[in-house]
């Protein structure tokens, strides 16, 4: 049961520590909903920067970020961003762990979690990311489902924002009677795909909807996953 006595959490995650945080924060802010934040230490600088579809795409640089995400929650995305499946088990151990260590020394709090940089993992990472003291971890394949794996290292969520049944998702998860067990409603997503894709209502509809219920607890993703 989570601290409000409900079984229902909700929670947000984005990926990248791009400038475009920045306007999702101030929204969930508003709403007081709470996101975690998976941030690549090793680039999070305003040197790594990109284009995509003509937009341009920047991270930011660390300065600010604990004050920016304060009352979120920040996780390990690795420390480069590469295919942790294809390196060997050395590499994949310094990427999430030297990760895991920088956020910890800047933000100044224990970090629980992870999602994998593309999504992709094998049980060799799934093995490592453990080693390192994580508890949980996310991959980018939804699953339309409240339900929570045996594995929380190889945890799918619910949707991806520009899912067509987010809002039909969210209602059901709304109008679920409280159930026995602990439910998440999981969202993720990048920020910067709200620019690209000039669709910044998508979130503001879902946090109108979803905001101000009892029966709901706004969570990190470490407090829907109960590892804190
Ligand atoms: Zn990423």
């Amino acid at each position: 049961m989570y601290p409000n006595g409900t079984m229902k959490a909700l929670t947000l995650s984005y990926d990248d520590g791009v400038e475009q945080d920045k306007r999702l924060v101030e929204i969930l802010n508003k709403y007081h909903i709470r996101a975690t934040f998976n941030l690549n230490s090793g680039i999070q600088t305003g040197a790594s920067k990109w284009e995509s579809h003509g937009c341009p795409i920047r991270r930011m640089n660390i300065a600010g970020l604990p004050a920016l995400f304060a009352g979120h929650e920040v996780a390990v995305h690795s420390l480069t961003h590469p295919h942790l499946q294809e390196l060997d088990a050395d590499t994949v151990r310094n990427e999430l762990e030297q990760d895991k260590l920088n956020l910890e020394r800047i933000f100044q709090t224990p970090v629980h979690g992870m999602a994998y940089p593309y999504g992709t993992f094998n049980q060799s990472v799934i093995d490592i990311a453990k080693a390192c003291g994580l508890r949980y971890s996310r991959g980018v394949l939804s699953t339309h489902s409240f339900d929570l794996p045996a594995d929380l290292l190889a945890y799918q969520p619910t949707c991806h924002h520009k899912d067509p049944l987010l809002l039909q998702l969210a209602q059901s998860f709304l109008d679920m009677e409280q159930p026995a067990t602990p439910q998440v409603f999981y969202l993720w997503g990048h920020s910067y795909e709200f620019d690209v894709d000039d669709n910044w209502h998508i979130i503001e509809d879902f946090c109108k909807l979803v905001a101000g219920r009892d029966d709901i607890f706004y969570a990190s993703n470490a407090e829907a996953f109960g590892v804190v």
